[in-house]
C-alpha cells in the first residue's frame, strides 16, 4: 500500500475546491439554493442529480448515491488510484482555492510532485518501471 499521509489527504480534501475541479473537467454547474448541480458524469442523467455542496466540499449523485470529496471524484473521474488521485491533486494547486499567487511561486514541493507524477505516468503509459542505478549500462562491469 502507497503510504499517503493522513495530514495531507485532510488538507486536500480541505484545500481542494471541488466545484472549481468539477468545472475543470468540462461539466457546467449550475446554482440551486446553496448546492452546485449538474448532469451527472458517471450515468444516465437527463436531470441535473449530481449535487456540489460547496459548505461541505462534497459531491452526491442521487441518482446513484456515489457520494465523495474531491480526492473520491478525481478518482472516480480519471480513473485513478489514490495515490495517484492525491498527487494529481497536488500537481493541480492552482485549483486550490482562490489562486492569485503570482505566477512565478511555484513552491519546490510542487515541482518535486509534479516530476514524481510526471515520470510515474510515462513509466506507467510505457507499461514498464526501470530501475537502473545508472546510466553506464554500456561498460561491462568486469574489465579482463
Ligand atoms: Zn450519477
Amino acid at each position: 500500500m502507497a503510504r499517503i499521509p493522513e495530514l495531507e489527504i485532510g488538507r486536500l480534501k480541505a484545500e481542494v475546491n471541488l466545484a472549481r475541479l468539477v468545472e475543470a473537467s468540462g461539466l457546467k454547474l449550475e446554482k440551486r439554493g446553496a448546492d452546485l448541480v449538474c448532469r451527472c458524469p458517471f450515468h444516465e442523467d437527463d436531470t441535473p442529480s449530481f449535487v456540489v455542496t460547496p459548505a461541505k466540499n462534497l459531491y452526491h449523485c442521487f441518482g446513484y448515491g456515489a457520494a465523495g470529496g474531491p480526492i473520491d471524484w478525481v478518482m472516480k473521474r480519471q480513473g485513478m488510484s489514490v495515490r495517484h488521485a492525491v498527487e494529481f491533486l497536488r500537481e493541480g494547486e492552482p485549483l486550490v482555492g482562490a489562486s492569485t499567487a503570482p505566477a512565478g511561486a511555484v513552491k519546490a514541493s510542487t515541482v518535486r510532485a509534479l516530476e514524481v507524477f510526471g515520470a510515474d505516468a510515462m513509466m506507467r503509459a510505457r507499461g514498464f518501471r526501470h530501475r537502473r542505478d545508472g546510466a553506464g549500462g554500456d561498460q561491462p562491469d568486469v574489465q579482463p
